[in-house]
């Protein structure tokens, strides 16, 4: 236990020791060093000073060398810390990190590096059901966040569509290569409980619970065309497979094929009835056919505007291709 009266004393004498040294001055400073002068060094971040000094504390020295501090600055000894000959003062500036905690974002100024230790130095101390990001023993750099989030679990009822299954059925009353939508499929519908949980009411996982069937799926029945044989104009024509497209008309002439039209197709045919034009990744060029509305035809011309399933039927004059127009027909590939 410390008697009252001997810090009284104490201060008495420091006061005493001043009033010599400033009335001797500098000459003299040496010859009283044991009379309250201090030799030390001040570490602050990048620079370190030496000095000789007469402050009381160590708050003193930082005065007297003009290091003002900021809040969460750290200082060792602590600022209140009496000064003592040798003694090496370190100052250590607080760099601010950022914690987010119950929909909040603020700056917490410290020197710590470690989550914990900035968290306690900020008082937050998280509840047993909450995550901290990063966790607790990882260090962060300055400018970085600290995500305090609270934990939360939910229930979730979905419903989800069930996809139909397709059921082919061969059909000899239509073209082989054709399909016809006998009846509609229609989506089953399922229900679906999940315990979902939440960070600070943002899910991130999700369990299924239960699942209920609330309707079964009904299959689609598609018709699948097997005739290779169709009679036209009383004459049978055998078939690889069949296709429908969109087919427009063209001519050899200018207005048709542009200004230095030759008459010639893109395979050297000559542009004529029984030439149709295609797109070849739907009909190979040189393939044999046969065009509803049209007749016999050879795959043997391109046009950039025949893609997918269309084709251009070439007529001798303008007046029949314009006279064909665009219709949506039957291509039937010949064996
Ligand atoms: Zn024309």
């Amino acid at each position: 236990m410390r008697k009252p009266g001997l810090v009284e004393s104490k201060r008495h004498l420091v006061g005493l020791a001043i009033i010599p040294v400033a009335a001797l001055g500098a000459m003299c400073v040496g010859v009283i060093s044991g009379l309250g002068t201090y030799d030390i060094t001040v570490s602050a971040w990048d620079r370190e000073i030496s000095l000789s000094t007469q402050a009381a504390t160590v708050a003193d020295v930082l005065a007297a060398v003009n290091i003002s501090l900021s809040p969460g600055d750290k200082v060792e000894p602590s600022l209140d810390t009496p000064v003592e000959d040798g003694m090496e003062i370190r100052v250590e500036r607080a760099t601010p990190v950022f914690v987010r905690f119950r929909g909040r974002t603020f700056p917490v100024f410290t020197t710590e590096d470690q989550v914990s230790q900035i968290l306690s130095a900020a008082h937050i101390q998280p509840e047993p059901d909450d995550v901290v990001y990063p966790g607790l023993d990882e260090t962060i750099a300055g400018g970085e966040i600290i995500r305090v989030a609270k934990v939360t679990f939910g229930e979730v009822t979905e419903e989800q569509e069930i996809a139909f299954d397709v059921q082919r059925r061969e059909d000899s009353s239509l073209e082989a290569g054709l399909s016809r939508v006998y009846k509609s499929g229609v989506p089953g519908l399922v229900q679906v409980i999940y315990q979902v949980k939440y960070e600070d009411g943002v899910e991130v996982s999700r369990e299924e619970k239960a699942r209920k069937i609330v309707r079964d799926p009904s299959p689609q029945i598609l018709l699948v065309g097997s005739a290779q044989e169709v009679s036209r104009g009383g004459r049978n024509i055998r078939f690889e497979r069949a296709l429908e497209v969109t087919a427009t008309a063209y001519c050899p002439c200018a207005k048709c094929c542009g200004p230095t039209a030759v008459g010639m197709t893109s395979t050297g045919v000559p542009a004529a009835r029984g030439v149709i034009a295609v797109d070849p990744r739907i009909i190979p060029l040189g393939t044999r056919v046969y065009v509803d509305g049209y007749g016999e035809a050879v795959a043997a011309d391109v046009g950039s505007a025949i893609k997918g399933h269309k084709i251009d039927v070439c007529f001798d004059t303008h007046e029949e291709a314009l006279a064909w127009g665009v219709k949506k027909t039957k291509v039937y590939i010949l064996r």
